[in-house]
């Protein structure tokens, strides 16, 4: 068997192990001479699994019976809109922090929902770069304030989360749990699982319980947190294989020493391909201000584009996949989520130096 050394963006890298016991079991999922996708969502089989998909994530963050957590459909985009109908009330105002192209999503549905104030904008930078977010100047009152824990395509990440009096809302699709957080800093988290978490096709999201009543009744009943927290996520059919994967990756990741294993490790990882750009002399320049430099998507230049060109396409010969930068922004970019495997980014600093020693 040969694995390719998957950089994608998202969906993205699964652990091997996980991928290998979902194969194991297709057919025939704990002796119940069925496929766990075939299996109700209301019986005990598929019942076993949702639990310990909840239970897992809760370890893994470190939640307390302050909070829930919720499996939705619509991807990190529905939650955009969603979390403006439920928490955005009519009078209210909600700050928003413009990193980048996430952000700038975000933002955009919001504002088709109420009022909100864009507390900060790096949104043009070059180099990407951050706001510094204890720094900024919040509305007071304001329903909640959000931000993007990572911004995959500038390749920027919040080193350190304010702490905010309103609630702090965060989009975190493509960081969650590749390092520890401090839960109690959060009023909502809400992440696409095909980054760090599974196959698309599933968001999860994490509400502390007091801003799920907030939605107004008329909004419609699949758009309300509280029908789906009333139904621990039950209400409608779920995606079953896609929480079945989910649990699957969150034992894996109980297994790699959970949230603080996974920094350790990430760390090391990003460590590694950072130093290949900045041990360059040059040839290859980093996309991301150092300060804000993301662990999980990481951007680079090289002198010309038709020099990316030529780096993308060998790369992709010796199975290095999903190298290619954005179309927003160009250049080269590697996504090295929790699954993304050292041996992968090992591969990839040593294609590195030996492009540049035959191109430079
Ligand atoms: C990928 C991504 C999204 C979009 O996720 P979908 O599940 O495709 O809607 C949103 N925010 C961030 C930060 C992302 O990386």
């Amino acid at each position: 068997m040969s694995r390719a050394h998957n950089f994608n963006a998202g969906p993205a890298a699964l652990p091997l192990e996980v991928l290998e016991i979902a194969q194991k079991e297709l057919t025939d999922f704990n002796g119940t001479g069925m496929s766990i996708m075939e299996h109700s969502h209301r019986g005990k089989a598929y019942d076993a699994v949702h639990a310990e998909a909840v239970a897992n994530i809760g370890k893994l963050l470190g939640l307390t019976d302050a909070y829930q957590v919720l499996f939705l459909q619509g991807g990190a985009s529905l939650q955009f809109s969603m979390v403006p109908m439920n928490l955005l009330g009519a009078g209210q105002t909600a700050d928003y922090v413009n990193s980048g192209a996430w952000a700038g999503k975000a933002i955009k549905e919001a504002k088709k929902v109420g009022a909100i104030t864009v507390v900060a904008d790096t949104s043009k930078d070059i180099p990407t770069n951050m706001p510094d977010y204890s720094a900024l100047a919040y509305t007071k009152g304001a329903a909640y304030v959000h931000v993007t824990s990572n911004e995959t395509i500038a390749g920027t990440q919040i080193q350190q989360f304010p702490k905010t009096e309103a609630p702090l809302v965060c989009d975190m699709s493509s960081d969650i749990l590749c390092r520890p957080i401090d839960i109690q800093n959060f009023g909502l988290i809400y992440a696409g699982a095909q980054k760090n978490l599974g196959p698309s096709g599933l968001t999860l999201v994490v509400i502390r319980k007091d801003l799920i009543e907030r939605a107004p009744a008329t909004l419609g009943t699949m758009l309300q947190y509280r029908t789906h927290a009333k139904e621990n996520s039950l209400y409608n059919t779920p995606p079953t294989f896609g929480i079945y994967i989910l649990m699957l990756v969150s034992r894996w990741l109980l297994a790699q020493g959970g949230a603080a294993g996974m920094e350790k490790i990430n760390q090391a990882k990003a460590a590694k391909i950072y130093a290949a750009i900045d041990n360059s002399g040059g040839y290859y320049r980093g996309g991301a201000v150092p300060a804000f430099r993301s662990t999980m998507n990481i951007t680079w230049r090289l002198p010309s584009e038709a020099l990316e060109e030529k780096f993308i396409k060998e790369a992709t010969a010796l199975k290095m996949i999903g190298l290619k930068g954005h179309r927003d922004v160009g250049g080269c970019r590697a996504s090295v989520y929790n699954a993304c495997p050292v041996e992968s980014v090992d591969a990839l600093v040593a294609f590195m130096a030996d492009f540049k020693a035959k191109n430079g």
